[in-house]
């Protein structure tokens, strides 16, 4: 994996002991840069919020010894100065920040003024699936000077029941970065499967997706004793765990152009597509038709009840065909939006 950012560390620094021990197994392994949070997000307040300012001494040290980059979560522009002083050149914004401009504008602010430009800031993708934030915070960030900003897909909190995976803890939905990556052609992409997955066993799986994907590296959770971990413990990777997932991972080739029987395929996929989208223009004409008759008979466009026994029953369908809940409700909602367009 030596052609891939591969960024790896526990999700929080907790002693100095536990940080240099895991820094050390975690670079022998093959890691680039890596990572720890002082300052942690946590949804309660009597979680264990990160051991803060004491803890930069450690990552200083950890930097000295293993000749890497160690990078840290900011959330205020405090934070951001206090790495900088401290010699912490590396930063990421996590989803919690990045899905409020005005806290991302503060700390771009404060990277505008510091004098060090030397600085790598990785950019979390917001909580909830919003490519447009997570784009607008990456041109602020972008417009400081800083020298490098690589995007990282943590994956996206659901709102619905029904969209949500059962056994991830926060959906992929892989179309969201890669959209991103059109917007942003030269941005570099990496995937945090960690907090995508929320389970250890699950990560090496949800790290070969991304690598398939074309993701420029991954973002590991790896604590030198997972069970003993303050945050995410479920998650965290042993480091024997984070070798071994390193040995299995795999890149796969980009170019394409030289298959024919992909290119068959390819051509295939062409006229499906394009009966897809006869039939969504069939669809569409009937709802018009749909829509004349409540009309005329003063009956409401939206049907609520009509519609939850069409989205049940097509889920049914996925469900048996296994096809991903999530996704088969977006494209539900979305023929559903396109009705309701039309009858409006
Ligand atoms: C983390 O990396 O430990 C973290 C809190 O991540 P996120 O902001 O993606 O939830
Ligand atoms: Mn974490």
């Amino acid at each position: 994996m030596a052609d891939i950012i591969l960024i790896a560390g526990p999700c929080s620094a907790e002693s100095r002991k536990q940080f240099l021990s895991t820094a050390e197994e975690a670079t022998r392994a093959g890691a680039g840069m890596l990572r720890a949070g002082l300052w942690k997000p946590r949804t309660s307040p009597y979680s264990f919020d990160g051991v803060g300012e004491k803890g930069l001494a450690w990552l200083a040290e950890a930097q000295r010894l293993t000749g890497l980059p160690v990078a840290t979560e900011v959330a205020t522009p405090d934070h951001l100065r206090l790495c900088i002083d401290a010699g912490i050149r590396c930063v990421w914004l996590g989803a919690r920040t990045t899905a409020n401009p005005f806290m991302v504008q503060l700390i771009a602010n404060a990277i505008s003024e510091c004098s060090q430009k030397d600085i790598t800031v990785l950019v979390k993708n917001p909580v909830n699936p919003d490519v447009a934030a997570w784009h607008g915070a990456i041109q602020r960030l972008q417009k400081t000077g800083a020298k490098r900003i690589i995007a990282v897909h943590r994956g996206f909190s659901q709102a619905t029941a029904e969209m949500r995976n059962k056994q991830l803890r926060n959906e992929p939905i892989w179309s969201l970065p890669l959209r991103l990556k059109r917007l942003m052609p030269d941005i570099e992409l990496i995937c945090d499967p960690s907090h995508i997955a929320g389970d250890a066993a699950l990560v090496p799986v949800i790290a070969q997706q991304a690598l398939d994907l074309n993701f420029d590296g991954l973002m590991v959770e790896v604590h030198c004793s997972p069970e003993q971990a303050l945050s995410d413990a479920r998650q965290q990777l042993s480091p024997a765990q984070f070798r071994q997932m390193l040995a299995s991972l795999h890149r796969p080739e980009h170019n394409d152009t030289d298959d024919a029987a992909l290119q068959a395929c390819r051509n295939e996929i062409d006229e499906i597509d394009s009966a897809i989208w006869k039939l969504i223009l069939e669809r569409k004409r009937v709802a018009k038709e749909i829509g004349n008759i409540k009309r005329k008979s003063r009956k409401s466009v939206y049907q609520q009840q009509r519609f939850e026994q069409l989205l049940n029953n097509r889920l049914q369908w996925a469900q048996e065909h296994n096809l991903p809940k999530d996704v088969v409700v977006r494209i539900i909602e979305a023929l559903h939006e396109i009705a309701i367009a039309e009858q409006l």
